[in-house]
């Protein structure tokens, strides 16, 4: 397996966070391996890295951490990688005939910056227009987590989840604005607990300004229950 890394300024780029791509950059033998054999190879490069900090791996607390870690890249936090993971897409006619804007607000999101890998935590705000299909509510959390479960950058994982929204309700009409901590910026290099980073993706009629605002409202909406 050949992978070609040694392009200068790779350092740097991903020092400044710039992404390259709005598609995950993947291999083309990326599902040639099978989930539990791509465990079965991250666990002896885990296992690897630790021996070379130092550490003894008999020792009962760090004996598992191999196993642990390779279970939890493949499948949990870059479990999105996955297409089989992709959350199917059923949708439903607008019985109701609404034809205002739908927002999902405060859906979290954990992601994994693909720079440091480290975590990305924090929430994304999703709205559409439907134009005659509606999608079920907890289906904009799925999609959101589908693609949060990545190496990411957030301005990619933006993009993504509008894209993936415009195909299955067949409309441009879709917005999201992802407002997120990035570990490897509040806990290493710079170290600045207080800052997050706020991107967002408007499409169709959300790049007109007012729709943009009644959009940007309803997020500032403070709700309890
Ligand atoms: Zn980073």
């Amino acid at each position: 397996m050949k992978i070609d890394n040694n392009i200068e300024g790779y350092d740097s780029l991903g020092e400044d966070h710039i992404g390259t791509s709005s598609n995950t950059p993947l291999r083309l033998d990326a599902f040639k391996l099978s989930n539990e054999e791509k465990i079965e190879i991250i666990k002896d490069d885990v296992r690897h890295i630790m021996e070379t900090l130092g550490l003894d791996l008999t020792d009962d607390s760090l004996n598992g951490t191999p196993n642990r870690v390779a279970k939890m890249f493949v499948k949990e936090i870059f479990g999105g990688l996955d297409p089989n993971k992709k959350p199917s897409a059923s949708t439903f006619e607008n019985k109701y005939k609404y034809g205002e804007m739908l927002v999902e607000k405060n859906i979290t999101v954990y992601s994994t910056c693909e720079h440091h890998l480290l975590p990305i935590v924090g929430k994304a705000h999703v709205a559409y227009i439907s134009n005659g299909t509606v999608v079920g509510l907890s289906k904009m959390n799925r999609i959101v987590d589908y693609y949060a479960k990545r190496p990411q950058v957030q301005e990619r994982l933006t993009i993504q989840i509008v894209k993936e929204l415009q195909d299955v309700l067949n409309t441009q009409d879709v917005a999201c604005v992802i407002d997120a901590k990035h570990l490897c910026v509040n806990s290493r290099g710079i170290r600045d607990i207080e800052s997050s980073t706020v991107t967002s993706e408007f499409g169709g009629k959300f790049k007109d300004k007012t729709v943009r605002r009644e959009f940007l409202d309803y997020i500032k909406l403070d709700t309890k229950f």
